[in-house]
């Protein structure tokens, strides 16, 4: 599947917010938004104008799709699925976000990023409810129980992220065992229960426009 694979600090820059997509390198003194915190390329720092209604929507949509690491088409499609769903579309979408397999992943603390959830995803070392899923997008359903696998609980990057655990901070629809090296979905959170740094109502104008 086709990828973002360039700098993700860039998009950062280009979204003109800190999107946490690198980890712990995000909350020190060598994230590249606290340097450099204007568009990327040579008219960088030129190009901070008032946006348009459009371009207001635009962004936001965009920076949605950053933070969860998902290309266009696959978004748009998560976007159609929440809108057919009965209630409220944006918090539809977010919770289609959220209970991807990725993200929990991330949000239990076995990965620093989704990025680096993403990897440990596809590259076989989780299980849902004691099977190996390898699909990012696999969508989790309340009570299921991810876990780690056996042989891959001594890489150390899951222990030091389990340490830390920055993606669950305030989080109560998660429940986390860091001994068992297991997470479960408790429930489907409602939008007030979702930590976010996006306004998922303006994405809903632009895909309505
Ligand atoms: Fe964004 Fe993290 Fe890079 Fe900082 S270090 S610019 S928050 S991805």
């Amino acid at each position: 599947m086709a990828r973002y694979t360039k700098s993700k600090c860039r998009l950062c820059r280009r979204e003109n917010t800190k999107l946490f997509l690198k980890g712990d390198r995000c909350y020190s003194d060598k994230c590249a938004f606290n340097k450099k915190n204007y568009p990327p390329g040579e008219r960088g720092k030129g190009r901070f104008k008032k946006p348009s209604e459009f371009g207001i929507r635009l962004r936001e949509k965009q920076k949605a799709r950053r933070i969860y690491g998902i290309l266009e088409k696959q978004f748009k499609n998560y976007f159609k699925k929440a809108s057919k769903k009965s209630g409220v579309t944006g918090e539809n979408l977010l919770q289609l976000l959220e209970t991807r397999l990725d993200n929990l992943v991330y949000r239990m603390g076995f990965a620093p990023s989704r990025n680096a959830a993403r990897q440990l995803v596809n590259h076989g070392h989780i299980k849902v409810d004691g099977k190996k899923v390898d699909i990012c997008s696999y969508q989790v359903k309340k009570e299921q129980v991810l876990s780690v696998k056996e042989t891959s609980r001594g890489i150390p990057s899951i222990q030091e992220s389990l340490a830390v655990k920055r993606g669950s901070h305030g989080i109560n629809w998660i429940e986390i065992n860091p001994e068992n090296f297991s997470g479960k979905l408790l429930k489907i959170p409602t939008l007030d229960e979702i930590p976010r740094q996006i306004n998922e109502r303006l994405i809903v104008e632009f895909y309505s426009k």
